[in-house]
C-alpha cells in the first residue's frame, strides 16, 4: 500500500495467501501479511477473527491449507527457525504443585544451565542476569513459579524467553492476566527489551488501545488482513469500522493516564 511498506528492508514474518480451514469453516482466508525486522508491531482482532490460528501457523503448530509462511528470511517455521524465536502464551495453567522457583525455572530454560541445580545460585543468576534485569524479576527470583500472579508469571515467561535471544518474540494477549495499573508497566518493559535488543516483536491483541502507544503498526485481522498501517491510520480506517463493526474498542485519543473514564 504505502511505499515504506514496499521498501526492501528484511521481514521477519511474511505471509503469503494463508487459508485455513477448521471443522469446516474457513478461518483464514488469504491472510498476507509482511512485518518487517526489527519492528515493534500489533496483530489485532475481535475475538474469533483467527488470531490463534494465525499464531498457531507461525508457530508450525498449524498446517495451512494453501498459502506460505516464511520467518526470518530463511523459510517455513521448523526446529531452525524456532530456536530463533520466542513464544509467550496468554497463560499457562500451573498446578499449584508445581515446585520450581523461579531461578530454577528459568535456570532450565537455558542449555547452559539446564543441569546446574546443584550450583550456587549466584552462579546461575549470572548467566541470567541480563534477561532477569530487563524483566524486572530479580525480586522474584526465589519465589515459587506456581505462587505468582499473572502480571508477574507473564513477566517470567517473556524473560525465560529471553534467554535464548530470540530475534522474533511473538508475544499472546500480553497482558491477559495482567491486573489494569500493571498494564502501562508492561508495555514500557516489552518497549525497552525491543529498543535494546532490536528485536523483532509481534503483539497479539484483541484491544488495540492496549498496544497502540508502543506498535509502529498494526495489522488489524479478520479471516484476512482487513486493514493495516500506524495506530492511528488504522483506528480512523473505515474498512476497519465495518469489519469489527461496534464491538471494537475505540481509539482514544487523550487517555494515556487519564484514570475513572471508560472512553466508550
Ligand atoms: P481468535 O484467536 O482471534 O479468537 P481463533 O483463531 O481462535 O480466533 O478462532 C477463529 C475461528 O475458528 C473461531 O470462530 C473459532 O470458533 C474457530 N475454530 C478455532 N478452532 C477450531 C477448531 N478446532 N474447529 C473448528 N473451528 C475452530
Amino acid at each position: 500500500m504505502d511505499i515504506a511498506f514496499r521498501s526492501q528492508k528484511p521481514a521477519a514474518v511474511e505471509v503469503q495467501d494463508l487459508h485455513v480451514r477448521l471443522g469446516g469453516n474457513p478461518v483464514l482466508r488469504g491472510v498476507n501479511l509482511r512485518i518487517e525486522a526489527g519492528r515493534m508491531v500489533a496483530l489485532i482482532g475481535p475475538n474469533g477473527s483467527g488470531k490463534t490460528t494465525l499464531l498457531r501457523c507461525l508457530l508450525g503448530l498449524q498446517k495451512p491449507d494453501s498459502g506460505s509462511v516464511r520467518l526470518l528470511q530463511e523459510g517455513p517455521p521448523g526446529p531452525g527457525i524456532l530456536k530463533r524465536m520466542g513464544y509467550v502464551p496468554q497463560r499457562l495453567q500451573l498446578d499449584p504443585s508445581f515446585m520450581l522457583t523461579v531461578r530454577e525455572f528459568l535456570a532450565i530454560r537455558r542449555p547452559l544451565t539446564a543441569s546446574w541445580f546443584w550450583r550456587p545460585s549466584r552462579q546461575i543468576d549470572a548467566l541470567l542476569h541480563e534477561a532477569v534485569g530487563e524483566m524486572d524479576v530479580t525480586r522474584l527470583l526465589d519465589r515459587p513459579v506456581a505462587g505468582l500472579s499473572g502480571g508477574q508469571l507473564q513477566r517470567v515467561l517473556i524473560c525465560s524467553s529471553l534467554l535464548n535471544e530470540p530475534e522474533l518474540l511473538l508475544l499472546d494477549e500480553p497482558t491477559a492476566g495482567v491486573d489494569t495499573p500493571g498494564e502501562a508497566d508492561f508495555y514500557e518493559l516489552i518497549a525497552e527489551v525491543h529498543r535494546r535488543r532490536g528485536l523483532t516483536v509481534v503483539l497479539v491483541s484483541h484491544d488495540l488501545s492496549m498496544v497502540y502507544r508502543h506498535a509502529s503498526r498494526v495489522y488489524a485481522l479478520n479471516g484476512v488482513i482487513c486493514c493495516e498501517g500506524a495506530p492511528e491510520e488504522v483506528m480512523n480506517a473505515e474498512s476497519l469500522r465495518q469489519a469489527y463493526g461496534i464491538h471494537f474498542t475505540p481509539y482514544q485519543h487523550q487517555h494515556p493516564h487519564s484514570h475513572g473514564s471508560h472512553g466508550h
